[in-house]
């Protein structure tokens, strides 16, 4: 996980002062730092019977479709509010400050299917929670999360409630 590590850029004092930003974008545009990290993130998943991946905007998108194609899953967006056409299922949810929502399409998921969510961070865990709570409305039974990169000190796990594995592929 070394060699990934060195493609992922810490930006200081990004978007706000005093914020370490963790930025994905070199690794994906590194061809094999990509593909490896498609392998780490599905290695735990194979054999586990994911029937969609549900990938967060926006970057969430690009490991998640890139993830289902490897599990032999569909690929499901948990969409940023008003992008989506009607009809949708939303959940609304906390920031530090202020709050958000994510939205999916109704019916985006079969009864019982077997969903793993994915993004590029898990930092405060109030979007997986989110999003969590999505796949639980939509009646999909939830098999984990997967996210490249854990911010610790921020305690997101602490928000993942439920058996469920939740993966990480760096940590910081
Ligand atoms: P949380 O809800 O506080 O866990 O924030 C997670 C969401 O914010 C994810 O969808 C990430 O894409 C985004 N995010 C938070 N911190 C970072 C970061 O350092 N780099 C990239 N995205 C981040």
């Amino acid at each position: 996980m070394q060699d990934l590590a060195a493609l992922i850029r810490a930006v200081p004092d990004f978007p706000t002062p005093g914020v370490m930003f963790r930025d994905v974008t070199p690794l994906l545009a590194d061809a094999g730092g990509f593909a490896r990290s498609i392998d780490a993130l599905a290695e735990p998943w194979q054999g586990s019977g994911v029937q969609a991946v549900c990938g967060i905007e926006a970057r969430g998108f690009i490991f998640g479709a890139a993830l289902a194609q490897k599990l032999h899953a569909g690929f499901v967006p948990l969409r940023k509010p008003g992008k989506l056409p009607p009809p949708v299922v939303t959940v609304d949810y906390q920031l530090e400050y202020g709050s958000d929502r994510l939205e999916a399409q109704r019916g985006a998921l079969k009864l019982g299917e077997r969903v793993l969510l994915v993004d590029d961070v898990l930092a405060t865990g109030g979007t997986l929670a989110a999003a969590r709570a999505l796949v639980e409305q939509l009646g999909g039974e939830l098999v984990g999360a997967s996210v490249v990169i854990e911010l610790v000190a921020l305690h997101g796990r602490d928000r993942w409630l439920g058996s469920q594995q939740l993966h990480s592929l760096l940590r910081y």
